[in-house]
């Protein structure tokens, strides 16, 4: 574990510990609460004895989680799959007026919308007072149990919506942010890990936090993908008739937002306009065997192109002999 100097780590920092490890896997309520406090914290700037955190504040901090996470992989936040927990069902009423206003598919971080120019400033108000509900009835209280006891991690006032953390306290967490953020974060992850099927959770977790969540170009794909040009030219994976220059898109057969990677098993030339990014197409159960059919002969061809000293070769084959369209297929489709 962790020292100071002279001793054992802090005896209120190790209850924070405690009861961040020691949260039930029902939903990641506990994990959004803690990190929203944390996050109040470390920007107060503020001199009183102690500091006095509203659950507006709160609550704001914990949309802007679960606004990233749904918004670009729509993680499940909840283990009861047909009930989705209701600060989620708020986050995606959001999402749902905020892409009815705009009019825009493309997923956008929360920090980088003007909720008011966009004429729904209302709607997000009433999304953090839901929010507030939630904590205040839910969470904020039973956040504090542990075995037995109650911690005194702070002072709870349920009726008005804040909590209070000591002066002396808050300095500790701001010292110890290091240790802490990182331990909500894993048991977040964790508790994701077990309630998502969809490959790369920490991955995409972690993108989200670091505001790194990039799609690369994929023009790198086009030497392998060419292998396939017969005589008409490039032909669109999902009609097949040809693309002109113009028209050519690559695309994801099994989402980028599940799969967050680029993978050349599940590349394919396309139409821009049957692009699944655009038309959130579900792939079929015979798009799925026709790309198992696009791998087999892909890999032939690479092979007769004396392209086999690849990664690009080595994990196409490797997806071939592990069923991985498949796979990741069944499990998507969920
Ligand atoms: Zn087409």
């Amino acid at each position: 574990m962790l020292y100071e100097r002279g001793g054992i780590m802090n005896e209120y920092i190790s209850d924070w510990i405690k009861v961040i490890l020691n949260c039930g896997f029902d939903n990641t309520y506990k994990m959004a609460w803690a990190k929203s406090i944390m996050e109040c914290v470390i920007e107060d700037r503020s001199d009183g004895e102690e500091l006095v955190i509203d659950f507006d504040s709160i609550a704001e901090k914990a949309l802007k989680h679960y606004w990233n996470q749904t918004i670009y992989f729509d993680l499940i936040q909840g283990s009861n799959l047909k009930k989705p927990p209701e600060m989620i069902t708020y986050t995606k009423k959001l999402i749902s007026d905020y892409r009815k206003a705009t009019g825009s598919t493309q997923p956008m971080r929360i920090e980088k919308i003007d909720f008011r120019k966009h004429g729904i400033q209302r709607n997000y108000n009433e999304t953090v007072k839901e929010i507030h509900k939630t904590l205040k009835k839910d969470v904020s209280w039973r956040f504090l149990n542990y075995e037995s006891e109650k911690m005194e991690l702070y002072s709870l006032n349920r009726k008005e919506g804040w909590i209070a953390i000591e002066k002396t306290h808050a300095e500790l967490l701001r010292t110890y942010q290091e240790t802490l953020y990182p331990i909500i974060n894993y048991r977040w992850t964790q508790m994701l890990e077990s309630f998502n099927f969809a490959p790369r959770i920490s991955k995409k977790v972690r993108a989200i936090d670091e505001d790194k969540v990039r799609r690369s170009p994929l023009t790198k794909y086009r030497q392998y993908l060419d292998l396939m040009n017969g005589e008409n030219g490039r032909l669109c994976f999902y009609c097949g008739k040809e693309i002109s220059d113009r028209e050519i898109s690559i695309d994801h057969v099994i989402p980028w937002t599940y799969m967050f990677s680029d993978d050349l098993w599940n590349l394919v030339y396309c139409h821009k306009g049957e692009n699944s990014r655009k038309s959130n197409r579900l792939p079929t159960e015979s798009d799925i065997e026709d790309l198992e059919i696009r791998n087999q002969r892909l890999i032939e061809k690479m092979s007769e192109a004396g392209k086999t000293k690849s990664k690009n070769y080595d994990q196409l084959q490797l997806a071939i002999e592990k069923d991985y369209v498949r796979q990741f297929w069944i499990s998507f489709k969920g």
